[in-house]
């Protein structure tokens, strides 16, 4: 039993490597369908829990600002929905499938549009490169591996293990890897849509700013002090290696002041 224990953390290892951040994603339309599920299964368990901000015009300039990085990310074939959580919370979050939240307590301790947008494309991240059903794939791994259930997976068996991974998704969100790998391509997308790059790192600060030294609780957006530093540290390389010189990017402060001010 020893062996076997040493043994199944590098097979799942081994079996699950994350997408490429460029290039043809290896995907089909049954991972698309697992997707769902899984989505389904997330919103199910969230239920009424989330109330949305009960002002159109903010979700209406949320959506916008959305479908602005949608527009030059490489995921065209899902419908996208953005939604206002009206909670002071300071997250956001998705559960794939195109479907991502933004807590209201966020909006208002940001600073501009570029920020916002900082954050959207790094759940558009998570969704374009399939990290639910990366997760799901760990689950099905384990489980065969353990004996647990059959290698093959029938509707019933997809349903409830959807079920788990939604669970364990919305509690303990994505790995490490699958977080630096959101934000490499929230970068590359907030600068072909024209947004201040600078501005990302910037979003990180602002919440070190909020929490200081205290380890975050489970949060989509924000690690724990050192990972924020380290965050705040990488993406600034990047950005000097690759995005140095964008030209009159949007940085958007007037008019998300004056929608921000709609929730204060
Ligand atoms: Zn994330």
């Amino acid at each position: 039993m020893r062996a076997l224990l040493w043994f199944v953390p590098l097979l799942v290892l081994a079996c699950t490597q994350l997408p490429p951040d460029e290039g043809p994603q290896p995907f089909d339309a049954s991972d698309v369908e697992i997707e769902r599920e899984i989505a389904l299964a997330g919103m199910q368990q969230i239920g009424s829990d989330l109330t949305p901000l009960g002002d159109p015009i903010v979700q209406d300039y949320v959506r916008r600002v959305g479908q602005r990085i949608v527009a030059v990310c490489d995921r065209q074939d899902i419908a996208w929905t953005f939604q206002v959580i009206d909670s002071d919370e300071m997250n956001a979050f998705t559960i794939g499938d195109g479907k991502v939240f933004l807590y209201a307590g966020l909006l208002t301790r940001l600073e501009n549009e570029a920020q916002m947008a900082a954050v959207l494309a790094h759940e558009i991240g998570h969704v374009a490169r399939f990290h639910t059903v990366i997760s799901y794939q760990k689950a099905v791994e384990t489980q065969t591996i353990l004996g647990v259930a059959g290698a093959v997976f029938g509707g019933g068996e997809l349903t409830a293990l959807a079920g788990n991974v939604a669970g364990s998704i919305l509690q303990s969100g994505f790995s490490r890897d699958q977080e630096d790998q959101a934000d490499r391509l929230a970068l590359t997308w907030m600068y072909q849509a024209g947004y201040d790059v600078n501005q990302f790192p910037r979003v990180f600060e602002i919440f070190m700013e909020q929490v200081g030294d205290a380890p975050a609780l489970y949060n989509d957006l924000f690690g724990d002090h050192p990972t924020n530093a380290a965050r705040i540290a990488e993406s600034k390389r990047i950005i000097a290696e690759k995005f140095a010189g964008q030209r009159s990017p949007t940085v958007g402060e007037a008019e998300y002041r004056s929608m921000i001010s709609r929730i204060r």
